[in-house]
């Protein structure tokens, strides 16, 4: 006979490292977006999601996590963008714990390693070495003291090859960059797949697995994890940006515009990226998109 425990989640959001690479249009100056992480635990095992990427955010994070007292057995890793993931050796290494991800996301995450040097580190200190030990696990399906996680693939959201946690026994999904919560959603890299359809396909992926709960990769810390409210608002937002992008003609006017519908959202520095790398593109057809999108950042 075996009982089997229900789980629990809790969401640690680790505040955006400091940067020091100039401002932005509004004399603001540049930051990162918060980063969450979810840990699932039952009596004994837990498994954790996107461990953040700065060598101080590794540690705030596993003192948080230690404090849980749980046996730590997996960090999952939703996208291989690397402010989700480069600090996932750490955290592996201090809790003994196996990193899980796609074949899709592996990929993206070798890609992040490779733009370490002309964009991660060009903008944030402090970021500890970053081998890539994630594996695959067998039908995209792994288990936590009986309870199945599922990993859900949904193609390209802010980036190419992501996915998400679906754990159905929380009615919980972890949704890395598919749904945002309160803050500017990083729009640059549509400028590969001509626009914003993928990612709206991907968040009706995310709608039809029914979650109740939706813990973001960038939240607000203050506000609910709401599914219903998460997933609206992130479709309300490319819609938005829709809009806006055939009114505005420059970069800058964009920024303002999202920044006057959206007063209160997180990390406008996300926003400015993305306003950087559409008009960018827009304004010099035939230059090398994968640069453009580099630039932007800096
Ligand atoms: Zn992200």
């Amino acid at each position: 006979m075996s009982t089997i425990v229900t789980l629990t989640y809790e969401v640690f959001v680790n505040d955006p490292p400091p940067q020091n690479n100039g401002l932005l249009p509004n004399g603001e100056p540049k930051g990162g977006s918060p980063v969450a992480s979810t840990l699932i635990y039952g009596s004994e095992d837990a498994v954790l999601t996107d461990p953040a990427f700065t060598m101080d955010q590794a540690h705030a994070l596993g003192d948080w996590l230690a404090g849980k007292r749980r046996n730590l057995t997996d960090i999952f890793i939703t996208h291989g963008h690397g402010d989700h993931w480069f600090a996932a050796g750490l955290l592996a290494e201090r809790f003994g714990a196996r990193v899980v991800a796609t074949a899709g996301t592996i990929a993206q995450m070798h890609a992040n390693i490779a733009a370490r040097p002309f964009l991660w580190d060009k903008v944030y200190p402090g970021i500890p070495p970053s081998p890539v030990t994630a594996v695959t696990v067998p039908g995209n399906r792994f288990t936590l003291e009986g309870h199945d996680l599922v990993i859900v693939e949904v193609g390209h959201s802010d980036t190419d090859d992501t996915s998400v946690l679906h754990i159905p026994d929380l009615g919980l999904v972890v949704a890395g960059d598919v749904i945002y919560n309160g803050a500017h959603m990083y729009l640059g890299e549509s400028v590969v797949v001509g626009g914003f359809e993928p990612w709206r396909e991907a968040i009706d992926r995310v709608e039809a697995l029914k979650p109740r709960r939706i813990v973001c990769g960038h939240q607000n810390k203050q506000l609910d994890d709401d599914a219903e409210r998460t997933i609206a608002e992130t479709r309300h937002y490319l819609d938005d940006a829709d809009e806006i992008l055939r009114t505005e003609i420059t970069a800058v006017d964009f920024f303002n515009a999202m920044i006057e519908r959206y007063p209160n959202h997180l990390a406008r520095t996300v926003l400015w990226a993305g306003a950087s790398a559409l008009y960018g593109v827009r304004d010099h057809p035939g230059e090398d998109v994968g640069q453009i999108l580099a630039a932007a950042w800096l």
